[in-house]
Order: C-alpha cells, then sequence, then structure tokens
C-alpha cells in the first residue's frame, strides 16, 4: 500500500505541516519533517482526531437509502464472502446471508460527509479511503458518483445512482387500481353560496339534527369537517371555506369535494357571490345541488331563484332539467332530511369509491399550531386508511402520528377512505390543501419532506412562468400549449359584462376557443385571481380595478390582469394577442394613491377634493382615474392640484392635499384617486 506524506495529509486538512507534526507528536507518532511518510494506521489514528474537531457536527449515523439486499445473481458472486452489518434499530438491512451485499443510493454528487453518513462510518475513513485512492478531499467537499461507489464498494455496498426526481415521483406516484379493490365511500360535500344566504346556518342545522343522543354534548370538536349520518350512511361536510380557498384546494391539486351544496336565499335570489360560487364548482368539475334556504321567510320565492339559476345552466329538474332543487329552511330545520338523502342519491349515482385496503392519501383540511398540542392538522382521507403511528408527508411537513381525534372528539385508532380527522404529531404546520401521503416510516417520511423542500426552493429560483398570458398567447398557440384561452371578465354593470362575454366569444377561431369560465360584476378580487390560476386563466376587468390582496396573489400566481376602459379596446388586445401582434408599447404603471377626505365646493371653479396622499405620489400631469368601491367612476386628467393655496408638481405619500377633475365633479368622500404614467416597454 503507498504511503502518504506528512504535507498531503496537511494539505488534506487545511492546516499547516507544523501543526500536523505537533499533533503527530502528541499521539506519540514521531515524524522527522513534513516529508515523511505515515503507516496507514498513523493516518487513521491523526485522522480521527482532526476530522472530530474539524467536523463539529457527529456525523449523524443514518443511512437514506438501503435497499434489501442485492440479487445475488446480479451482483452477488463477484462479492462473495463480503458482509454487512449496519447497526440501527430504526432500518431494517436484514442482511444475515454471508453472500448478499448491501445496496445503496447515491446521488450524482455528494460531499465526502454524506457519503460518510450512508455507509455509517466516520467521516475519517472515507477520508482515507479517499487518500489511498490519491483523491485528496475534504469532509465538506463534493466527490462524484463514480468516486462515491467505489468507496461504497471498499465498505462493502453496492452504490446505485439515485435518479434525484424519481425519489419523488415514485413516492407520489398513483398506483393503477383494480376495480375489485374498490369499495364505495361516503360523498364529500361542501356548502358555497352568497353571503348571508344561510350557508353557516345550513351547516348547523343539519348538524343538529344529527347529533344522536349518545353523542350529545360531544359534537361541539371543530375540526374543519364533520361527518352526518342517514339512513346509515354517511356524508362528510367541509366547513364552508371561501370561494378562494375551495379553488385554493384545487389548485394543489386536491380535489377533495365530490358534491357543492349551492345555497341561495329564496328572499334575494342569485347574487354576485352566487355566481362565482356555480363558476367555481363548474371549473372543478363537482356536481352541484342546489339548496333554496329561508323559505319560511315571507318574501320568500323559490321560483324565482329557480328561474333566475337557468341562466346558469341550471336548470331545475321540476322544470325539465337536472339540477336537483331542494327548498329548505336552516332555521325551521324544513327539508333537511330530503336535501340529505339528495346528496345521496348524487353520490350513489356518481359510484364514489376507493380502496381502503392501502396506505392512505387524502387532503389537508385545515392546519394550525395549537399552544399544548404542537401542530395540529384536520385531514381528509381519500383513498386507504390513516392509522395511529402511521408516518406521514404533508409539502415539507412530516411526522408519525401520535394520536387522531374524529369530528366527535374522539380518540380512534383507523379511520377509511371520506374521514376527516384530527392528527397529532407533524413536524412542522402543513398547508390547507396540500395532499398528504404515507410513507413507509418515519425517515422515508424525513426525507421526502426534505426532497420536496429542495425541490420548491429550485422552483423557486428558476419560477418558469407556465401560466398564460396575453403577451406570449401567439407563442403558446402555435407551440400547441394553448388551444383554449379562459377568460374572467369583471366589470362594473352587468351589461358590460355580458357584452364583454358575447364580443370575447365571437373572437373564436379554429386554433384557439375563448371561454369566459365566469364574469362578474365588481372589483377583481381574491376569488377570481384563483379561479384564474386554477383554470389558467387571464382576468380582464372593464372598469374595475382589482383589490390590493387580489393584486398580491396575482403577481405571486403570476395571473395576468388587463384593465380597460372601452370594450374596444379589450377585444382588440385578445385579437392581437391571438395574431402574436399585440403591441405594448406602453404600459400603465401606478404611482400612487390619495384619498378624498373632504368636499369643498367653489361657486364657479367646481368640487375640490381634499385629499390624503395614502401611497406613492400624485403628480400633476400624471393620468388619474377616480374609484369608488372599486368601480372606476372617471379616467382622465387632473385640472388642479394644490397644497395649502399654491399650485404644486406633485405630492408625495403622507401629505394632504386638494385637487380637481378635468371637467368632472362628481366627488365623493373615501373616493380614491389613482394616479399613473404611462411608461414605454421596450419590446
Ligand atoms: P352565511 O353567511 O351564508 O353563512 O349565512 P348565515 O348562516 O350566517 O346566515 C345569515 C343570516 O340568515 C342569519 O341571520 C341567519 O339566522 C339567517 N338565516 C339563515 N337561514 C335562514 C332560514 O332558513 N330562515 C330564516 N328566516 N333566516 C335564516
Amino acid at each position: 500500500m503507498s504511503k502518504i506524506r506528512v504535507y498531503e495529509v496537511a494539505k488534506q486538512l487545511e492546516i499547516s505541516n507544523k501543526e500536523l507534526i505537533t499533533k503527530l507528536r502528541d499521539l506519540n507518532i514521531s515524524v522527522k519533517n513534513h516529508m515523511s511518510s505515515l503507516t496507514d494506521e498513523q493516518v487513521d489514528k491523526i485522522l480521527e482526531v482532526l476530522t472530530s474537531e474539524k467536523v463539529s457536527e457527529e456525523p449523524k449515523v443514518e443511512i437514506q437509502e438501503v435497499k434489501q439486499p442485492v440479487n445475488k445473481k446480479d451482483k452477488g458472486e463477484k462479492n462473495n464472502n463480503k458482509k454487512k452489518n449496519i447497526e440501527q434499530d430504526d432500518i431494517e438491512p436484514s442482511v444475515k446471508d454471508e453472500e448478499e451485499l448491501s445496496e445503496i443510493l447515491i446521488p450524482d454528487k455528494i460531499t465526502v460527509k454524506e457519503l460518510a453518513e450512508k455507509l455509517s462510518k466516520p467521516v475519517s475513513e472515507v477520508i482515507k479511503n479517499l487518500m489511498l485512492k490519491g483523491i485528496m478531499a475534504s469532509a465538506n467537499q463534493e466527490i462524484d458518483f463514480e468516486q462515491a461507489s467505489q468507496i461504497a464498494e471498499d465498505f462493502d455496498f453496492i452504490a446505485e445512482l439515485e435518479e434525484e426526481r424519481d425519489i419523488l415521483e415514485e413516492f407520489f406516484r398513483e398506483e393503477e387500481e383494480d376495480q375489485d379493490n374498490l369499495e364505495s365511500r361516503p360523498p364529500v360535500v361542501v356548502v358555497m353560496g352568497h353571503v348571508d344566504h344561510g350557508k353557516t346556518s345550513l351547516l348547523d342545522a343539519i348538524r343538529k339534527s344529527n347529533v344522536t343522543a349518545k353523542e350529545a354534548g360531544g359534537i361541539t370538536q371543530h375540526i374543519g369537517a364533520s361527518v352526518i349520518s342517514i339512513n346509515k350512511q354517511n356524508i362528510t361536510f367541509l366547513d364552508t371555506p371561501g370561494h378562494e380557498a375551495f379553488t385554493a384546494m384545487r389548485l394543489r391539486g386536491a380535489m377533495a369535494t365530490d358534491i357543492a351544496i349551492l345555497v341561495v336565499a329564496a328572499d334575494d335570489g342569485v347574487m354576485p357571490q352566487t355566481v362565482e360560487a356555480i363558476n367555481h364548482a363548474k371549473a372543478a368539475g363537482v356536481q352541484i345541488i342546489v339548496a333554496i334556504n329561508k323559505i319560511d321567510k315571507p318574501g320568500a320565492n323559490p321560483d324565482r331563484v329557480k328561474q333566475e339559476l337557468v341562466e346558469y345552466e341550471l336548470v331545475s329538474e321540476d322544470w325539465g332539467g337536472d339540477t336537483i332543487c331542494v327548498p329548505v329552511s336552516a332555521v325551521e330545520e324544513t327539508n333537511l332530511d330530503q336535501l340529505l338523502e339528495m346528496i345521496l342519491l348524487v353520490s350513489e349515482m356518481e359510484e364514489l369509491k376507493a380502496n381502503p385496503n392501502k396506505k392512505a392519501r387524502g387532503t389537508i383540511v385545515e392546519a394550525q399550531l395549537d399552544k399544548g398540542r404542537g401542530p395540529v392538522a384536520t385531514v381528509l382521507v381519500q383513498q386507504g386508511t390513516l392509522k395511529v403511528g402511521d408516518s406521514v408527508v404533508a409539502g415539507t411537513a412530516n411526522g408519525r402520528i401520535r394520536a387522531m381525534i374524529d369530528d366527535k372528539g374522539r380518540r380512534v385508532k383507523a379511520v377509511g377512505p371520506s374521514t376527516p380527522v384530527e392528527i397529532l404529531g407533524l413536524s412542522e404546520v402543513p398547508i390547507a390543501g396540500d395532499a398528504f401521503y404515507t410513507a413507509k416510516n418515519e425517515r422515508e417520511a424525513r426525507h421526502v419532506a426534505k426532497k420536496v423542500q429542495e425541490r420548491e426552493r429550485e422552483k423557486l429560483i428558476q419560477h418558469t412562468p407556465s401560466k398564460v398570458t396575453l403577451d406570449d398567447l401567439f407563442n403558446q398557440i402555435q407551440s400547441g400549449t394553448v388551444k383554449e384561452l379562459n377568460v374572467v371578465v369583471k366589470a362594473d354593470v352587468q351589461g358590460s359584462v355580458e357584452a364583454v362575454k358575447q364580443s370575447l366569444m365571437k373572437l373564436s377561431n379554429e386554433e384557439v376557443v375563448i371561454k369566459v369560465i365566469h364574469g362578474g360584476v365588481g372589483a377583481v378580487n381574491e376569488s377570481d385571481v384563483m379561479l384564474a390560476s386554477a383554470s389558467n386563466a387571464i382576468i380582464i376587468g372593464f372598469n374595475v380595478r382589482p383589490e390590493t390582496s387580489a393584486k398580491a396573489v396575482a403577481e405571486s400566481e403570476q395571473i395576468d390582469i388587463r384593465l380597460y376602459r372601452v370594450i374596444y379596446n379589450a377585444i382588440e388586445d385578445i385579437e392581437a394577442a391571438m395574431k402574436g401582434m399585440l403591441d405594448p408599447e406602453f404600459v400603465e404603471k401606478v404611482i400612487g394613491h390619495a384619498q378624498i377626505r373632504q368636499i369643498y365646493k367653489a361657486s364657479g371653479i367646481g368640487t375640490i377634493g381634499g385629499s390624503y396622499v395614502q401611497d406613492g405620489k400624485i403628480m400633476r400631469n400624471s393620468g388619474v382615474r377616480l374609484v369608488r368601491n372599486g368601480i372606476v367612476v372617471y379616467e382622465g386628467q387632473l385640472s388642479s392640484l394644490k397644497r395649502f393655496k399654491d399650485d404644486v408638481k406633485e405630492v408625495n405619500s403622507g401629505y394632504e392635499c386638494g385637487l380637481m377633475l378635468e371637467k368632472f365633479n362628481d366627488l365623493k368622500e373615501s373616493d380614491v384617486v389613482e394616479a399613473f404614467i404611462m411608461e414605454e416597454i421596450p419590446r
């Protein structure tokens, strides 16, 4: 065996020769100078001492991947008599056969320290082994697979190249399900509708009427979902999430709901959020059952509700359509059983099934950090059976389930498909809407979570926009990635929504079909953005502005929001985009907002808005628009901008000013003046 000289070791350990010689002498190894050679054992000793000083962390004895012994025929023969024993209790290498050899997965590149961990050897040994091969590498240095596999072999492992992505892919892959293994499962239902139409009341009423005497009192448990039983069959209700939460779940890939109960108040009829709910449910492809609520009220008119729903392609059964409409009263608990029976009927027709006899998968419904219990999450099991003691992963959260509590507050040991249950034992709070998976053991769960984290970090770095935007619509059409342009239309009045919808639909040609998936009155809100994101749509705002929160979400979700004042311009832009001739020479840049706090009427001059600049600045020559409750009521120029009595060029955030709009006097308190300039964008 070749000898190693002192200077080589010193270089390797990044210390001076003198220092090394002193250390060696401390260990009673006498050396003359830096050219002296060291024996194997001597190198061993010094490395042990020095690397344990250098590498602060004890190498964790954790073997990431030890597969079962490799097939003897393939690889065993040349490695006769090699044997590996790994003393670790949470893995089961069970290498008992003398002729067998352990396999280990090593990535393309690995640090010496990581390799040592995988081999469960001290770092010093690996470094020494490398040295003997003439490779000088320190603990944190990366070596390639070729080098790593040679070392692994010396330690009686067979190295296999680890395909990074495959680990995740394999883990998340959904196996084909044998029809014979499927058993019917309860439907998962969500209640949606306009605010104050009685979503919460209806859910409460259903729950209350369903409490059996025995459970009474135990029902108070709030875990974000509940199970109701009727005619010995179960129905799982998710607590009414907002429409955006519903769509956010869909966006994260977890289609948790089967049926949406659309609550419409009989005395109020179809309202903006009703339409929103319909479109979100439709876009998600879930069955809609309409609950016409508040039929006890004097002004109730269920027929009018049915009439209004026709416009949204929801035609009641008694009118010859196929939408189930049940008139109910949450307050008087009228017809609740009928509603539940209809849910069962629909789910029977849908033939909802799942295999309960496999590892559980599902969705995180709700999660929070509990002071006493740590991260707590409600999960909806969608496939398989989840048991206490199972190790699970949801995003980067992972851990072993310590306890499970059902919606009645009872501790349970195992739950099957369509069951919501609260779990304890996760490492961190997962994100609602994330899918959860069961791992083989805690180690695998941890490993997968770590990989997910790495992947997310990577994604963050190379964040490639995949969403459709008008700017690259043409390219996407050309490359065949877009065949359908989904559009969300928001406008100031219903008439405009319709007009924009009609004109847009006419633009469809043989290459791309334009589809308006949602149209509504009012500011562009978060829910619109979530819907657009989940359906890969762009948003067209016509005489409206996006809400601040919507703007932020649009940015992070990379949703193209286009705002117009004239329908013609919107149509023109989309037409141009389809031909790849969009010409965004100028884009508008909002430079600030001022809120009108007081109105002064000056005779002969006009109305002056006493304003406060909230952010950015207002410039005398910038364009301005007056926004009232999210709707643009004016767009034009300032005719005057003053601080006290003086005309000024601009007013910065935090200052007050008086302003007048050109040819417009209908200013109101709390109106917001948005100032903007047009910026040229080089193509
Ligand atoms: P949500 O915003 O859709 O969850 O609506 P809530 O459940 O909070 O109900 C809004 C209001 O309508 C509350 O004051 C309820 O008491 C009332 N309400 C709900 N359902 C009924 C009903 O069937 N009849 C009557 N008369 N009032 C109802």
